[in-house]
């Protein structure tokens, strides 16, 4: 069986990625920081077949014994502070983690396996962050970087160490430039989720209001289950490269919240959201749209679920899930 170790595997990308990796017949092993992380005892229950072992991007022997333990076949990283607003007001920990842990699983990497005929194929979950302002439209594999938040500056030096590393030790390193991507198991702190879960708790008489930031922000959203695919394609390949994955379609976050509220049966959203201050970044990335001709011609990669339908996705789970936390009857 082909042996995969996943960091991030507690995050929303890890557990469709598992998911993924145990329907083509894979040994997943997937490392937890922490002593005791909240996440680890419900991931156990839902992925039985997860060996957790512990470990943090900050702590390179960790890595490396992790590394060593497994012996992995295919390295996915996906651990980082993800959540572009908390990397203003922890920059030092993003550069730290969404950076340098980059440098670190693959100097773990080229530690076990050798510098050179190293088995052990490497995937770096990069992010249409990295375009930042963007330089033109819509964005590829070949559209110059310009990062906005410390989280985006953190992606540009992690994108940046893995083409250093397939160039300098020949690893089998690959970036993909990732777009938004969500799904039920999104993080409740970033924007979709909290749409969606706070119409569901709007609807159901929980809540009475959802306070945004911006609504013109534009962003190219997709489903996690189908980008966690173009990760694993990437590993298939005769050789290493860096693909954009991303729908092509692009949505202003207003829009979103109008799908949202529609499908709980709320046609007017405008009562329900107000705006604050408190949720403006410093810096705001205004519009991000990619290209994928790269990963349908090379991956044969395509998204499968469209916004509309990513969308009701989301506010069906939510539904669900807040109306059985509260002990509402759902119709
Ligand atoms: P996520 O849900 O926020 O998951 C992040 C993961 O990183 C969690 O499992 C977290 O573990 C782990 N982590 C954080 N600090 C760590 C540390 N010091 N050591 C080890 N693990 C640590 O993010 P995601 O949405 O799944 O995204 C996966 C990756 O893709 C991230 O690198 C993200 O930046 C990137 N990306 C995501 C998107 C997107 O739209 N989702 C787009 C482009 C790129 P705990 O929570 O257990 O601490």
């Amino acid at each position: 069986m082909p042996r995969a170790l996943v960091t991030g595997i507690t995050g929303q990308d890890g557990q469709h990625l598992a998911e993924f990796l145990h329907s083509k017949g894979y040994d997943i092993y997937g490392i937890v920081k922490g002593q005791n992380n909240p996440k680890s005892e419900s991931l156990r229950n839902e992925f039985p077949y997860v060996e957790l072992i512990p470990g943090d991007l900050a702590d390179l022997p960790s890595l490396i014994s992790a590394v060593e333990y497994v012996k992995p076949d295919e390295v996915y990283n996906l651990a980082a502070i993800s959540f572009v607003a908390m990397s203003f007001n922890q920059a030092e920990l993003t550069a730290n983690l969404t950076g340098l842990g980059v440098l670190r699983m693959l100097e773990a990497v080229r530690i076990v396996g050798g510098s050179q005929n190293n088995p052990m194929r490497f995937y770096q979950a990069s992010s249409s962050e990295m375009f930042g302002k963007v330089r033109e439209t819509p964005q590829t594999e070949m559209t110059p970087f310009h990062p906005r938040s410390p989280y985006g500056c953190a992606k540009v030096f992690g994108h940046d160490i893995v083409v250093n590393y397939r160039e300098s030790y020949n690893l089998f390193a690959c970036s993909g430039i990732l777009f938004n991507h969500e799904g039920p198991r999104r993080g409740l702190e970033f924007v979709t989720r909290k749409v969606t879960n706070t119409a569901a708790r709007i609807k159901l008489g929980l809540q009475k209001e959802l306070v945004m930031g911006t609504l013109d922000t534009k962003r190219d959203w997709g489903y996690a289950g189908d980008y966690v695919k173009a990760m694993w394609l990437m590993l298939q390949q005769d050789a290493p490269d860096d693909y954009v994955v991303a729908t092509g379609e692009t949505h202003t976050i207003e829009e979103m919240v109008q799908l949202a509220f529609s499908y709980v049966g709320i046609d007017d959203w405008q009562q329900y959201v107000s705006q604050d201050p408190r949720f403006l970044r410093p810096s705001e990335v205004d519009l991000l749209i990619g290209d994928a001709s790269k990963a349908h011609a090379k991956l044969g990669w395509k998204p499968e679920v469209d916004f509309p339908t990513l969308i009701k996705m989301m506010v069906d789970h939510d539904l669900t899930w807040e109306a059985g936390k509260a002990g509402i009857a759902l119709p």
